[in-house]
């Protein structure tokens, strides 16, 4: 029997909105989607549904694809929401580490959110992964750079990855979507949620507690739940900040991370291309005590400009292996992990003034200085980067200097951490190394959860990137089997 309700066309939803259910899951992205998964597979009678506000995925279409890359507005975006969320289109590198995509560690320990990973990844393999593990053959040479990094005080993060390509990747949730359906799942589609229900009683005691009911959809239908799991991804992260005002849902702000994209020729970088799938090394500098990263590497890539909301210009970074794309030069991105407390509350907005500063000098363009210009303290010269082995791949870069731009304290960082790399991978710390600015990375806020991903209101579960508590695949689906087990164990204990 197949449940989905494409609500563009859907003559049966006044029947399904009259119908309680056990659970009501906002979002199918990997996160929802797992859960729903878990539901139905520990409890096949559970009544669940998933509301969605993209498309089912065979309906999902990106328009940049077929119109040279353009993008063309769509709302909702075909990228990021419908059935998988963004994970879709997405390359599909599964991260099989703990130590990557998420903070499930933090809540669960380290070796609990392991485990899950193990087994959400289990489900990638039941549905057509790849079963190649990526970056774990070559145990002698990972040694020698992790003896390496130790003398620098850098720990290397040695992350297994599964890499399902984007066709494939596709494939996977379309065969999840089908076997949800099938397991009895209602799932509407461009259906959006506009409010959380959330009802308050009083205790015999005299207290007032509060508690969740079900969700309202834009289009004014209401569904009933005693619960609840918000996983609405990136997508929906704004939304649900708005709830957690609106209904006093407690969250701390999220961390942005900000720095500059790095660009070596590839010889400087090559014995870590080589042999790890992606140099992932992490730093706590001297000075401040902050973190900073290393973050996706593209060997014989390009530097790239992306414009976040339409217009301010942020770097980016491509890897092209092989072909007539593929240049001589390694890029990836470093970053300062910058997390705030009371009673700053709007991180987002910090990153952002950097990146419109950063703008604001150089024409809405990527400024790019080099390495020895940037700890000399002067700006970069068209002259000065010619002399150079490296040829900058991102062409309309405008030299100039980056101390105008980040805080002190940021350019401290960064210019330590390129000295503890110069360790591991020598020639990172030359004068010709290239920074380009600004790389900013924005998380959602984070919403308080407890061990089983309940919030501060009984019955409302929050998972996923959209609580901030995952940025990856992996850790987005095992959280979605890790709330839904935690909803199950309720159940047991309720009617023991
Ligand atoms: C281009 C791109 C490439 C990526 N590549 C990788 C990669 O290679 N490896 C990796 O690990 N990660 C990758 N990621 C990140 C990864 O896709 C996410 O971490 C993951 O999808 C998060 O899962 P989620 O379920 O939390 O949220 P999402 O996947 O974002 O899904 C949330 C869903 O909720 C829906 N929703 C939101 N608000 C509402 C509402 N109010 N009502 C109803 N529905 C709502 C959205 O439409 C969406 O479908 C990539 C992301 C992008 C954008």
């Amino acid at each position: 029997m197949n449940h989905q309700h494409d609500t563009s066309q859907n003559t049966s939803k006044e029947t399904l909105h009259s119908v309680s259910y056990d659970v009501i899951i906002i979002g199918a992205g990997p996160g929802g989607a797992f859960a729903a998964y878990e539901l139905k597979e520990k409890a096949p009678s559970l009544r669940v549904l998933i509301l969605e506000k993209g498309r089912s995925i065979e309906k999902r279409a990106c328009p940049k694809r077929t119109n040279g890359g353009k993008c063309v507005g769509c709302r909702p975006c075909s990228i990021t929401t419908g059935f998988s969320g963004a994970g879709a289109f997405s390359d599909g590198k599964l991260s099989l580490s703990p130590d990557v995509g998420g903070t499930l560690s933090d809540i669960l320990g380290y070796d609990e959110a392991a485990a899950l990973i193990r087994e959400s990844d289990d489900i990638y393999l039941k549905f057509g992964a790849d079963r190649k593990i990526w970056g774990v053959d070559k145990e002698k040479e990972i040694r020698e750079i992790r003896a390496k990094a130790i003398t620098a005080n850098l720990k290397l993060v040695e992350c297994p990855i599964r890499h399902l390509g984007t066709e494939k990747g596709y494939e996977i949730y379309a065969a999840l979507q089908r076997h949800l359906l099938d397991a009895g799942v209602d799932i509407l589609f461009n259906t959006a949620v506009e409010d959380i229900l959330i009802e308050t009683s009083g205790a015999e005691d005299g207290t007032v507690r509060e508690h969740v009911t079900g969700v309202a959809a834009a289009d004014g239908a209401r569904y009933y739940a005693p619960r609840v799991i918000a996983a609405v991804g990136r997508e929906g992260a704004d939304w649900l900040n708005g709830q957690c005002e609106k209904f006093g849902i407690e969250s701390v702000p999220g961390t942005v991370d900000i720095g500059v994209r790095v660009e070596v020729r590839d010889e400087v970088m090559q014995f870590l291309n080589d042999n790890l799938y992606e140099a992932k090394l992490i730093y706590h500098t001297p000075t401040f005590d902050d973190k900073v990263r290393t973050f996706c590497t593209n060997p014989h890539g390009e530097v790239a400009t992306e414009y976040y909301d339409g217009n301010l210009a942020v770097v980016n970074g491509h890897a092209y292996a092989g072909g007539e794309y593929a240049t001589h030069n390694t890029n990836f991105a470093l970053l300062v992990s910058k997390n705030f407390t009371k009673p700053f509350r709007t991180p987002i907005e910090y990153g952002r003034k950097i990146a419109e500063l950063s703008n604001m000098l150089c024409g809405n363009r990527i400024i790019v200085q080099t390495f020895g210009d940037f700890r000399r303290g002067r700006r970069s010269t068209e002259e000065r980067m010619c002399r150079n082995n490296l040829i900058p791949t991102l062409k309309d870069a405008v030299p100039g200097d980056l101390s105008l731009v980040f805080p002190h304290r940021i350019m401290v960082d960064l210019e330590e951490m390129i000295y503890a790399l110069d360790k591991v991978t020598p020639g990172i710390a030359s004068d010709e190394t290239l920074l380009y600015g600004v790389e900013v990375k924005f998380y959602s806020n984070r919403l308080v959860v407890n061990r089983e991903f309940e919030t501060s209101v009984p019955g409302l579960y929050a998972i996923g990137d959209g609580a901030g508590i995952t940025r990856g695949l992996q850790q987005a689906s095992a959280n979605g089997l890790c709330a839904a087990r935690a909803i199950l164990a309720k159940k047991e204990g309720a009617s023991a």
